[in-house]
């Protein structure tokens, strides 16, 4: 018996998660016949990327949602962030950056991830072209120069293409077998996610306090409650994970304050072990990294899927018309343009963990003066305001509102 041919396809898609899923809705209605690869089903509750957490979504991400028209089924789960209010704990330096003042209708919105999931494989189901295998697992992958073998799935269907994107998130099998290094970097911190509801109703409001152990993200939810993001070094992190709830919430609110009233209940608490992730390369012999197989960051900024979307929204503009996408010089025009985003937002991220872990007495006292002339500086709130449309000098035409293809 002779074995099934492979399949053919232009761009297999390794990874449906938040970059991977938004991709392939990206390329669905282009000439490329694209096949995307998910382990997990979307709704499971063992799903990695569209999990417990919240995303806040800057206005870029929410033009590019827009366009893809996502945006109508996230709607009703968004909160809009009218106002950021960033202290130092122990310091008298505090900040606040209003939507009003910068014009805008909200400087961001805090999103549940199984709404973004959700709302993204519903759109991926309504697209003829678009070949999805889900569950099913990459589990072996070779490069040649003139295309990328996979094997996929219990069956072990065998697929060629001419490029494989890696969005299988930070742990990539895609990037590993292209030969791309990471270089790792561990905070040393852990991010300890739960909602809670208090007893005044979140409205708009989102607090960052950095503390001696980390930053503490209070972003509101469209349901009134809070999610939290504590980051802690990892023993306390364990620590307050085995508290009961009552204890947990009186040890958050130590930590935290009163800003939000009193918290009357506690969500289910996950911990993420925090560190920077960066891939040596973006690109191999016929593969392309987006997203955290890229790089993964720091929540601190809320940044890691806004500049994932960002690679995804370039990715499918270069891909979309190539004739052959898994050409280098495709591939490494989408590395040569991504470039400057990537390095900026990442020393962003990087820097601000660093400089509000320093507990010296020279850096905190320059970071308390530096939040208080932040605080009357105009043109500098406006240029943090604008980070989340990216560092890059080339907007992606998703960002600007317009199709994937002219
Ligand atoms: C605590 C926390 C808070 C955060 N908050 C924010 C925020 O507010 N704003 C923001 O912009 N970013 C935020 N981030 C970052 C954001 O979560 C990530 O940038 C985003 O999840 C990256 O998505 P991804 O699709 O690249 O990777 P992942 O989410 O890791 O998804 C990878 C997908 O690939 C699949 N997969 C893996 N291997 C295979 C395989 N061999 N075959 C098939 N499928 C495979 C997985 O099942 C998964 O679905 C936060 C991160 C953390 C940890």
């Amino acid at each position: 018996m002779t074995a099934a041919a492979a399949t053919q396809v232009d761009i297999a898609i390794v990874g449906g998660g938040m970059v991977g899923a938004s991709l392939a809705l990206a390329l669905a209605a282009t000439r490329q016949r694209v096949l995307l690869v998910e382990a997990v089903v979307p709704d499971s509750s063992q799903q990695p990327s569209f999990d417990d957490r919240t995303t806040a979504l800057g206005n870029g991400s929410r033009r590019v949602f827009e366009t893809l028209g996502v945006w109508p089924h996230l709607a009703a789960h968004a909160a809009a962030v009218r106002e950021i209010r960033v202290s130092d704990a122990g310091h008298a330096g505090a900040a606040r950056l209003s939507a009003a003042e910068q014009g805008v209708e909200a400087l961001g919105y805090v999103v549940p991830n199984r709404a973004i999931g959700q709302a993204l494989w519903r759109q991926l189901a309504a697209q003829p072209a678009l070949a999805i295998r889900n569950p099913a697992q990459v589990s072996e992958l070779q490069l040649d120069a003139d295309a990328a073998r996979l094997v996929i799935g219990a069956a072990s269907e065998r697929v060629e293409a001419r490029v494989v994107v890696a969005a299988d998130g930070a742990q990539s099998l895609v990037r590993a077998a292209a030969g791309i290094g990471a270089e790792l970097e561990d905070y040393e911190q852990v991010a300890v996610v739960v909602h809670v509801l208090t007893d005044r109703p979140a409205a708009g409001i989102a607090f960052e306090r950095f503390t001696a152990t980390g930053p503490l993200a209070v972003l509101p939810l469209a349901d009134g409650r809070y999610t939290v993001v504590w980051t802690l070094a990892p023993a306390r992190a364990r620590a307050v994970c085995a508290l009961d709830d009552s204890s947990f919430a009186a040890a958050l609110q130590a930590d935290f304050g009163w800003r939000i009233g009193r918290i009357a209940q506690v969500g289910t608490r996950a911990a993420y072990p925090l560190r920077l992730s960066r891939a040596e390369r973006m690109v191999g012999t016929r593969a392309v990294l987006v997203g955290n197989a890229a790089q993964a960051l720091h929540p601190v900024a809320g940044q890691g899927f806004n500049l994932g979307l960002r690679d995804a929204a370039l990715l499918a503009e270069i891909l979309a018309p190539a004739p052959d996408p898994g050409s280098p010089a495709v591939l490494e025009d989408y590395e040569r343009r991504r470039a400057s985003d990537r390095r900026g937002m990442i020393g962003f991220t990087d820097g601000l963990v660093r400089l509000f872990a320093s507990g010296r007495p020279g850096v905190a006292a320059a970071r308390n003066l530096g939040l208080a002339l932040f605080d009357l500086a105009p043109a500098a709130k406006q240029a943090l305001s604008r980070v989340s449309w990216g560092f890059g000098a080339e907007a992606p035409r998703l960002l600007r509102g317009l199709p994937v293809c002219p």
